[in-house]
């Protein structure tokens, strides 16, 4: 039974889950038209004012095609191309969030690009002035040009220029600050390890900041509104969120530092890092239980950026395990009336879907124009179906099949075919009855 009091905050979850569903939704439905290019890594620069909401960048990319390609296509979002600088390509222009790329003849298939162009978003990056801040969600390609296709991954610097007194946390290792010669500071992450264009991201701000290590990991927490004493509050359950996560995976996390950013109204996991909306934290102060967004965020680190779902019609596979993660998280943590408190409440969702007439697939064929609750279901029902297969299985069956999943695909693109394929193998029976059922 969902008691009123879970219920008004369950609905908090699911408003802010249904936030980032809507954002997540829209990009997918431009991911699915990209061509075949395969980025080996970008290297992006981009000088970020707060005042007029706009940048100006360029992006270094080292990208492949087959060498019989005409044509080579990124995402660029609304920005506006100035130059493209490369002996592989003879044109440019830009369409329905495309730049085509025209090649020469004699091109190998390798090539070396680099763009200039200036952005001022109205997606994709959120501006606060009034708080000399600005973050990114989602849509990278509005603010560096990329391939968005989640099977692509690629390894990323990126170096922002900002005033002095600014700082800025992005995707990666943070390499460092340089001042330069126009009175700015260059701030430079590295992400060494590659990973889907859709989990690069940044935060830019004047935060406060708590530190701690774990596990041979640092643990960073930022936020404008919060003193250190709030922030250490607010993510006590942080160090033992990583370890349920990298245990229940099989897994490390695979960067030095996972940092958390307190800020704006969204909540998006990036890669190394996430951003949570300040509300939230305000929420927990009130009730330190509430920890489900800042676990379903962590959990991403394995299940979404790690191995990721291959093109988003599979794209329960990243938010269905995100979310369930979340309530076995809180079990481990609060008990078993928690979880099944969480679970009774992903079913709700659900079953008001079934009795829409809206039930589904959890795979779907076209994730171009994804209803509401096409979104729902593949957070909620997605949840709720692990939870069955949990059942079906057992307890040790369930998260051996689990681990050895995450560990065969760990840092690789799956299908739910894969997933299938590593539960059957690990628990040694045919698990095609209950994915015809529940999944397909
Ligand atoms: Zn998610």
């Amino acid at each position: 039974m969902i008691t009123p009091k879970f219920h008004w905050k369950y609905m908090g979850l699911v408003a802010g889950v249904l936030l980032f569903t809507a954002i997540q939704s829209v990009i997918a439905q431009e991911e699915l038209t990209v061509s075949e290019v395969d980025v080996a890594a970008y290297q992006v620069q981009l000088a970020v004012d707060l005042d007029q909401q706009q940048l100006a960048g360029n992006v270094l990319l080292h990208c492949r095609t087959n060498a019989k390609s005409t044509q080579l296509v990124l995402d660029c979002g609304q920005t506006s191309v100035q130059s493209v600088e490369s002996t592989s390509i003879k044109s440019f222009r830009q369409e329905d969030r495309k730049l085509i790329l025209q090649l020469n003849a004699h091109h190998r298939g390798q090539h070396e690009i680099r763009i200039t162009y200036r952005a001022r978003p109205t997606r994709g990056v959120v501006f606060l002035p009034d708080q000399e801040s600005a973050y990114s969600v989602y849509f990278t390609s509005e603010w560096m040009i990329c391939n968005m296709n989640p099977d692509d991954r690629s390894r990323c610097k990126i170096e922002i220029d900002l005033p002095p007194h600014l700082s800025c946390i992005a995707s990666g290792r943070f390499i460092g600050r340089a001042e330069q010669s126009n009175g700015r500071v260059r701030h430079t992450w590295e992400l060494s390890s590659p990973a889907p264009a859709y989990t690069y991201g940044f935060s830019i701000g004047n935060f406060q900041h708590l530190e701690e290590s774990h596990e041979g990991h640092y643990l960073h927490y930022y936020a404008r509104e919060f003193t250190p004493a709030q922030l250490r509050q607010i993510f006590q359950y942080t160090a033992d969120m990583f370890s349920f996560f990298k245990e229940k995976a099989g897994m490390p996390y695979f960067q030095e530092a996972y940092r958390q950013v307190m800020i704006g109204h969204h909540y998006q996991e990036m890669s190394g890092f996430a951003v949570l909306k300040t509300s939230y934290g305000h929420l927990i102060l009130e009730d330190s239980t509430e920890t489900n967004l800042i676990a379903h965020e962590l959990a991403h680190q394995w299940w979404g950026n790690q191995i990721t779902c291959k093109d988003w019609g599979h794209f329960w596979l990243n938010e269905g395990f995100a979310t369930f993660m979340s309530a076995a998280f809180n079990e481990h943590r609060f008990g078993s009336s928690k979880y099944e408190s969480d679970i009774a409440a992903y079913k709700k969702v659900y079953e008001k879907i079934k009795a829409e007439g809206q039930d589904k697939s959890l795979v779907f064929d076209n994730w171009k124009n994804p209803s509401r609750s096409d979104r729902n279901l593949v957070y909620f029902k997605g949840a709720y179906v692990l939870h069955l297969l949990r059942q079906e299985l057992g307890d040790p069956a369930f998260w051996k099949g689990i681990r050895d999943y995450s560990r065969q695909f760990y840092g690789q693109s799956v299908t739910t075919r894969d997933f299938q394929q590593a539960l059957e193998v690990s628990t040694g029976r045919s698990l095609q009855d209950f994915f015809d059922q529940w999944i397909y």
